[in-house]
């Protein structure tokens, strides 16, 4: 088995206007990959770095090119996004796993993916070093920059950080200092909720003018049994942190269903919605429940609020 560890660079939109929402929105463009590929007893066997050419956010945001020193020139001679992932999914070769440290490079990854229509199937299997290096160091999962990580482990920083490849190499020290075997095994265990489950439908809609009428609108209220195609009972939105709503519902036949959305301003435009299904598991059914258990708390203390406000003294 391979170790890939990874790491990338995006650009953004310039402004929430400028967001390129179709197919799905792009909130990044991937404009670099590094990454060291590792033998079984975690010897580097290579490595792989490519810039990419940005099709949609061309002009480098002055905070990207500050953090990472990549110029427009190094852009502009790259080849396209496709191209470079193509090109390293080969160098993986079969038999590889991914790491990267923390999820959002993974997630990046994703939405490119989707947008550009790339199959996630060809995608080795990944993993959060983060995830391990948390429970191997505190038993917990919590998060911990890479810095502080190497800064733990005494390892030298004499690369430049924020460059994709400097990045993967940096992981990969931290690797060498973890128990991979144990860490691995251990690691299904380990994992946060999010990254635990994976929805098994996602839709996306805007804009709407505003948060009321995106919570309150038949897309996103209506709801259909993933398995069967039966229309359920509508989904009732309770809060779910910010600019989160959840909500579930069940089929006579398929049990019951959870559903996420997610509620993104974007400016002018007014508000985006992302909707997901899972199925409902244990812990889905906890989550929901704490917060229902919440937001009738809320609504109690609103009531007497209200009622104590209206009573003629
Ligand atoms: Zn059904």
């Amino acid at each position: 088995m391979r170790y890939i560890m990874f790491d990338m660079e995006w650009n953004y939109a310039p402004s929430p206007e400028c967001v390129v929402v179709r197919p799905v929105p792009l909130k990044g463009e991937i404009i670099e990959i590094g990454a060291v590929m590792l033998d079984e007893n975690l010897a580097e066997v290579g490595t792989f770095k490519s810039y990419v050419r940005p099709k949609y956010y061309k002009r480098l945001q002055k905070r990207i090119s500050l953090l990472t020193g990549i110029t427009k020139e190094q852009l502009d001679g790259a080849p396209r996004f496709g191209e470079v992932f193509s090109s390293f999914i080969e160098w993986c070769g079969e038999d590889a796993c991914l790491f990267t440290w923390g999820s959002d490079d993974m997630q990046m990854l994703r939405d490119n993916m989707s947008f550009f229509k790339l199959d996630e199937a060809m995608l080795p299997p990944h993993y959060d070093l983060q995830v391990i290096y948390s429970y191997e160091t505190s038993g917990e999962y919590a998060q911990h920059s890479l810095h502080a990580a190497l800064e733990n482990y005494g390892i030298e920083e004499e690369l430049e950080a924020h460059d994709a490849l400097n990045d993967a190499i940096y992981t990969a020290r931290v690797a060498r200092k973890l128990d991979m075997k144990r860490g691995l095994e251990e690691y299904a265990s380990h994992l946060p909720l999010w990254m635990s489950h994976r929805p098994m439908d996602v839709r996306q809609w805007g804009f709407y003018e505003d948060k009321h009428q995106a919570v309150h609108s038949s897309r996103t209220c209506s709801a259909r049994c993933p398995e069967c195609g039966e229309a359920l009972e509508p989904l009732r939105w309770i809060p779910g942190g910010e600019n989160r709503k959840v909500a579930c519902t069940s089929c006579r036949v398929h049990g019951r269903f959870f559903y996420r959305m997610f509620l993104h301003g974007m400016g002018t435009r007014g508000w985006w919605v992302k909707k997901e299904t899972y199925r409902m598991d244990s812990q889905l059914e906890q989550y929901y429940s704490e917060k229902l258990g919440k937001f009738k708390a809320g609504s109690r203390a609103s009531r007497r609020k209200h009622r104590k406000e209206n009573t003629p003294v």
